[in-house]
């Protein structure tokens, strides 16, 4: 089908959030108050802190809040791949940190488990599928990739199996695929937008002060206690976690370390019986190709398809706006693909059209920090793979904010942070070259630019 016609009646909205089951807003802050803890962002971030520090002690008073909605940025707007790794990717983690890699790896399987876990502790319903990704390459070149760490894979007890040009068709019918790894440990799917409502709800349920539409305007620290002051009241304690994901940081020194990408996905009408059976996916694994442009796509549990990434898209000033959440250019191209990739699917329209905003920093996975005498932890950068990785990142800010020595916060990974980018005007143009050097790189069988072996030699780069 032409992609324009097939998106002619696509909603302008996140697919998750767009559904019967969001729930009222908890009401604003509109006194002063006062808390043990208060947990700025109602992400994934700002959740599971709230969430684990009741876990961790009962009687600790909990305050989260929220600028606008529970969920309704990154969090409730992103493929619903809960994946295991805590390093955006194997790859990236054995390049950075690999005297670490083996216990980064069990971390992040366990990570996984105990989200599956909590998810059963309180009969929280996000769809949760442990199914795992599926990595395809659809370029020869991109096949080396593929097989590259198998043996460290094997050495390190993960479940991966390879694929190849058959057996991955046979597991996912698409005419592009030549080979594929089979990435069965850790990884699920999930409803990312009901995840985030059912951390709320159990928040809710162990006393956690959620106040939405709250958001902090100023933070005054006088020396014990901090306070952070929203239109219409304040919330002062002595330990604050902020959990803020790429928008204006609270704390400046965070702003030269992440920037904001935006990424884009479409959502398919549910597949009918025949046409799902054409494309087979009985194992219904979260799909990635192997292109430095990259497309991630799955199952949903009405047999939808979300279809989304390639474009990781860097506006010149690093501004977040609105508007930047639709880019009819990147749906068309989107569509398009989708139609490469499924020929037997050129029936099957889309409902939904969205974009949202990732947190990107220069080695592409998650850093973590202290300010404010300790009185302050944060944890941000987790550069389009922080559905399971925030979980993580909520268990480091409240190590730190404990004083506690624990096997996270010694992490080489934990106690370093990434280099920062370069401010702007440059910031937008260095930006801007390395996407169109990784655009070269696709179309040239892989072959990375003097610019991009530069950058990968000082542990740099762009990604989403
Ligand atoms: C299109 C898209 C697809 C993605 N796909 C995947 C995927 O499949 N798998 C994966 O692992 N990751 C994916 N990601 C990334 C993932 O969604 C994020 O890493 C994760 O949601 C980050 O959660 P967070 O809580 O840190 O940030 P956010 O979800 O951005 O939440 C931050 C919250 O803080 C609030 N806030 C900020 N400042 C203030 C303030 N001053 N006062 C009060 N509140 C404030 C904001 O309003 C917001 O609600 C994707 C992201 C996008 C955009």
């Amino acid at each position: 089908m032409d992609p324009l016609k097939a998106l002619a009646d696509a909603e302008r909205k996140p697919y998750w959030l767009d559904s019967p089951a969001r729930p009222e807003p908890q009401p604003r802050l509109d006194r002063n108050t006062s808390a043990d803890l208060v947990v700025v962002g109602g992400g994934f971030s700002g959740l599971w802190t709230a969430l684990m520090a009741k876990e961790r002690d009962p009687s600790l008073d909990v305050v989260l809040l929220e600028g606008r909605r529970i969920g309704w940025a990154a969090t409730g707007r992103n493929g619903g791949f809960c994946m295991a790794t805590l390093t955006h990717g194997l790859a990236n983690g054995l390049e950075r940190w690999p005297e670490e890699i083996d216990r980064l790896e069990r971390m992040g399987v366990a990570n996984v488990d105990e989200i599956e876990r909590t998810l059963e502790r309180y009969g929280v319903d996000c769809s949760f599928e442990r199914t795992g990704e599926l990595h395809v390459a659809t370029e020869p070149w991109q096949l080396d990739g593929l097989n590259e760490h198998l043996d460290l894979i094997s050495e390190l007890g993960l479940d991966y199996v390879p694929l190849d040009r058959e057996q991955v068709r046979a597991e996912v019918n698409s005419p592009t695929y030549l080979g594929g790894l089979w990435e069965r440990s850790g990884c699920a799917m999930l409803d990312p937008a009901r995840l985030a409502w059912g951390l709320r709800e159990a928040c809710l349920r162990l006393g956690v002060r959620v106040h939405e539409r709250s958001p902090v305007r100023s933070l005054h620290d006088d020396g014990t206690t901090i306070t952070l002051r929203t239109p219409y009241g304040s919330a002062a304690a002595r330990r604050v976690a902020l959990g803020t994901g790429v928008f204006p940081p609270l704390l400046r020194r965070l702003k030269h370390f992440v920037v904001p990408v935006y990424d884009y996905a479409l959502m398919t009408e549910p597949l009918t019986g025949p046409q799902l059976a054409a494309v087979g996916w009985g194992n219904r694994q979260g799909v990635g190709d192997s292109g430095n442009r990259f497309h991630y796509y799955r199952l949903t549990d009405d047999n939808r398809i979300l279809w989304g990434g390639y474009d990781a898209v860097y506006y010149n000033g690093g501004l977040v706006k609105p508007e930047y959440d639709q880019r009819d250019e990147t749906f068309v191209k989107l569509a398009g693909h989708f139609y490469d990739t499924f020929p037997q699917l050129s029936q099957v329209r889309f409902t939904h059209r969205w974009g949202g905003v990732i947190d990107t920093c220069s080695r592409f996975s998650a850093f973590y920090g202290q300010a404010h005498g300790g009185r302050l932890a944060y944890a941000a950068g987790y550069t389009g793979m922080g559905v399971g990785a925030t979980r993580f990142g909520a268990n480091v800010m409240l190590d730190l904010l404990s004083g506690e020595r624990t096997e996270r916060t010694e992490l080489r990974m934990v106690k370093e942070k990434p280099l920062p980018f370069p401010p702007e005007p440059v910031r937008s143009g260095v930006i801007q070259f390395t996407r169109w050097s990784i655009a070269q790189a696709d179309e040239h069988q892989g072959k990375r630019n003097l610019w991009l072996r530069t950058l990968d030699r000082m542990g740099l780069g762009f990604d989403s």
